[in-house]
């Protein structure tokens, strides 16, 4: 497909839940696949699809938290050791702790997962307030509140746009990744009687999508033991048309 297509390979949280893994989505567009996160069994949810790992071109990471970055550490081994792979290059985009992850990691393993830059390649590339071209697709990056370098991404191709808040809180540079895009990945972590600090609720949901008019809204990263008084924000949000993301559920954007 000449498109833009996203599949949710964890829609869940640092909550350990079989059904919703921790965070990790696969965005296919055109030829280009890129994985957004590698939280803990990302890759074996995308091993579950099909894919192999060394189809995978580019990883975009939204923070370092390691419910967003776990699956690193097991991608670098995989691709350096295993024998079927036909492909070992790799393009990691994340903010400056995620870069330093990588970096402490190679420290850490050295051999076991380094790069030889021959037949395995990494090349790091940061994401802070910037735009990246990356084979036709323009990635927008911006600062979101969470950590102190956390970024959500916006990715435009072939005139359609895909917007992907990481763990955020509600703010001005959230509005504009989320402005007007055909689909709304978004956070929703708790409800709105028990609101933290660098995440969103249903009414935060609610004020975000009013602000800046998406197309499409899927809801992720919700943590579990929502009582049944708090998910009726989450009902007044599915009654309009916002929809609730499933692990190995595909929509074309
Ligand atoms: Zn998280
Ligand atoms: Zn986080």
């Amino acid at each position: 497909m000449d498109g833009l297509t996203l599949t949710v390979l964890g829609c869940g949280t640092t909550a350990i839940d079989y059904n919703k893994g921790c965070p990790g989505f696969l965005l296919k567009a055109g030829r280009k696949n890129i994985l957004l996160e590698t939280g803990s069994g990302t890759l074996y949810r995308l091993a579950r699809t099909g894919m192999s790992i060394d189809k995978i071109n580019t990883v975009c990471y939204s923070h370092h938290h390691p419910d967003h970055t776990s699956d690193l550490l097991a991608l670098l081994h995989s691709l350096k050791w295993d024998p079927c792979l036909k492909k070992r290059h790799l393009k990691i985009i994340g903010p400056p702790k995620v870069l330093d992850l990588y970096r402490q990691l190679i420290l850490y393993y050295g051999d076991s997962i380094s790069p030889d830059n021959r037949r395995f390649k990494v090349n790091l590339e940061p994401a802070s307030d910037n735009q990246i071209n990356e084979g036709g697709i323009l990635i927008e990056c911006k600062r979101v509140s969470h950590t102190t370098d956390s970024v959500g991404y916006r990715f435009n191709y072939k005139g359609k746009t895909f917007a992907y808040s990481g763990d955020a809180g509600l703010d001005e540079n959230l509005i504009s990744i989320a402005k007007k895009s055909d689909l709304l990945l978004c956070e929703c972590s708790f409800p709105d009687n028990r609101k933290f600090r660098g995440h969103l609720s249903p009414g935060d949901v609610e004020s975000l999508i009013v602000s800046s008019g998406p197309k499409k809204v899927l809801l992720t990263h919700i943590y579990p033991g929502w009582s049944k008084e708090e998910k009726e924000g989450l009902q007044r949000l599915t009654s309009r048309g916002v929809s609730i993301a499933e692990d190995f559920v595909t929509l074309a954007i």
